[in-house]
């Protein structure tokens, strides 16, 4: 039997003593799936088409000298393969998804809707402005929204993902630099917590990337950036600072740290992945920030994780905005336009970041989210978004440890001290809550938290499900002190897949697949 890329067969797991009970290996619904290339042969099509008319083949030497060599399936037979290895997966339909920094939340079936209406799901680039005016009308309204909650006075639409948000951002600050002629400015301060794309971007971009220490309270530590900047300023670009922080805190000193920043001449980029924290109650305008990217697909609701599409508009300060790229929606008496290049003396966009104007599925449902919610409900959606990790970690703390005192914002943090001395660690911890029947809570990040455990309940779940999870966490916490750290090392026993070599993934990833010899001989 052929194991590629299935390290943990039904064989294997009979190996280890937990044998399935059943002949073929399924559990039920939980159905053994084969890869794809297992299942189907080259011998079958799923189609059958006449052969093309059209005289000799034009390839010459490019045409292909072998079998392509790709599965062939019915279509009953690719329809099972997909929804059985579906069935296999967790997703935010099925149950809690308490994944801090990433806002797993439930993405109402309208956007779903009001995405696939022909007009927006079939728009094309290309098309004449006049014939996509409703497309255009949906990107400028969402702008406004964008511009409103967060009182700044652009926005960038086009970046597509946080990361190109962060790019976004920090282009602008660069270009804006330039055209000063401050091209010595190149240190931008990071917080040690921040996510890892905030450095990259830094550097990216040209930047240098300076570390500024936290402190007890898991906040930017004052006197060390206070002294960072009084012995040496003329060099700051800015600063890169995520609120609320990855560690689920507000930075109570920021607009402290803005005046600050611009008095060193820098500007002041916040991450504003965790404005699921913040939508109606806090404008990053008001705390002096200067650009921030927001993550679409987090905050307004867009199915997220499989690496699918995301959108990250960029907000952008008056210091900034005349860098914004293009290309950009704007009206008229004629109606909408998207200006595509920008002329001229007042000329200073700089470029563009994608072929075109971003992507359109990603407005469509953000705007739906927000129309539907309307400003009341975005700002109550906040506020039981705050209320839901606050009740997570009210409900955990006498059995788990937190990593800082004090109420949380959007997700609680917790480390590894309770399971001192107990054999287990963040990881088995994580690995015992699948068996349990939820996708673990992020680990070990932030890196400043020793063992940290991350989870954003968001505000999408009940209280009923919240409570299903807090007595879930609460039981294994318990079995973790009991002693029982051979289930944990075991877990998880209930899945399709059991623990993987994770460090022999990713030292040596078998990304293809390769025909076994028997199947090698038949082809000859
Ligand atoms: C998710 C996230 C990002 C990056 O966003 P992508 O859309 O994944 O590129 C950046 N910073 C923080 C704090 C995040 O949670």
């Amino acid at each position: 039997m052929n194991n590629q890329g299935r390290p943990t067969t039904p064989a294997a797991i009979a190996a280890n003593g937990n044998a399935p009970e059943t002949m073929s290996g399924s559990k039920a619904l939980n159905q053994v799936e084969k890869l794809i290339f297992e299942v189907g042969t080259p011998q079958n099509t799923g189609v059958d088409l006449p052969a093309p008319k059209g005289g000799a083949s034009r390839l010459g030497a490019h045409a292909r000298q072998g079998e392509i060599g790709l599965p062939g399936l019915s279509e009953p037979e690719t329809m099972r393969h997909y929804v059985r290895l579906s069935q296999q997966n967790y997703a935010i339909d099925l149950g809690v998804y308490p994944l801090g920094s990433c806002t797993m939340k439930h993405n109402p079936r309208l956007n779903e809707k009001i995405a696939r209406m022909p007009g927006f799901a079939d728009v094309h680039p290309l098309q004449p402005v006049q014939t996509k005016q409703g497309a255009l009308e949906v990107m400028y309204d969402l702008s406004h929204w964008l511009m409103t909650l967060c009182n700044m006075p652009a926005v960038a639409l086009t970046p597509k993902a946080g990361a190109h948000g962060e790019l976004c951002g920090m282009m602008a600050i660069r270009a804006r630099l330039d055209a000063d002629g401050e091209t010595h400015r190149r240190r931008v301060l990071v917080p040690e917590s921040a996510h890892g794309t905030n450095p990259a971007t830094a550097v990216q971009c040209g930047f240098n990337v300076d570390e500024i220490p936290a402190n007890d309270k898991g906040r930017v530590d004052m006197t060390a950036l206070r002294a960072k900047l009084a012995e040496k300023s003329d060099d700051i670009a800015g600063i890169m600072l995520t609120n609320p922080n990855t560690c689920g805190l507000f930075e109570n000193d920021i607009i402290e740290i803005a005046d600050l920043i611009h008095q060193a001449g820098g500007y002041f980029y916040c991450d504003g992945a965790n404005f699921n924290a913040l939508v109606g109650r806090v404008r990053p305008g008001d705390l002096g920030v200067d650009a921030m990217h927001i993550n679409l697909h987090k905050t307004f609701s867009t199915p997220h994780g499989g690496g699918g599409p995301g959108s990250g508009p960029t907000v952008l300060s008056d210091a900034l905005k005349d860098y914004a790229p293009v290309p950009y929606v704007v009206k008229s008496d004629n109606g909408f336009d998207l200006v595509e290049h920008v002329e001229g003396e007042a000329a200073a966009s700089f470029g563009r970041m994608c072929a075109f104007h971003g992507n359109m599925g990603m407005y469509t449902r953000a705007l739906s989210y927000m129309m539907s919610h309307g400003s009341d409900g975005l700002k109550q959606a906040t506020e039981d978004a705050v209320l839901n990790a606050n009740y997570v970690q009210a409900s955990l703390s006498d059995v788990m440890t937190t990593a800082f005192d004090g109420t949380c914002m959007h997700e609680a943090l917790f480390d590894d001290r309770f399971l001192k001395d107990t054999g287990v660690e963040t990881l088995d911890f994580a690995k015992a809550m699948i068996d349990e029947g939820y996708h673990p809570m992020t680990m070990y990040f932030p890196l400043v938290v020793h063992g940290a455990m991350l989870i954003e309940p968001t505000e999408s779940e009940s209280k009923q499900e919240l409570d299903r999870f807090i007595r879930s966490m609460r039981h294994l916490a318990a079995k973790a002190k009991a002693g029982e750290s051979e289930m944990f090392k075991a877990a998880p026993i209930h899945a399709p897949l059991r623990r993987l070599d994770e460090t022999r993934a990713a030292r040596k990833p078998v990304l293809r697949w390769t025909p076994p010899e028997d199947l090698l001989d038949a082809a000859e």
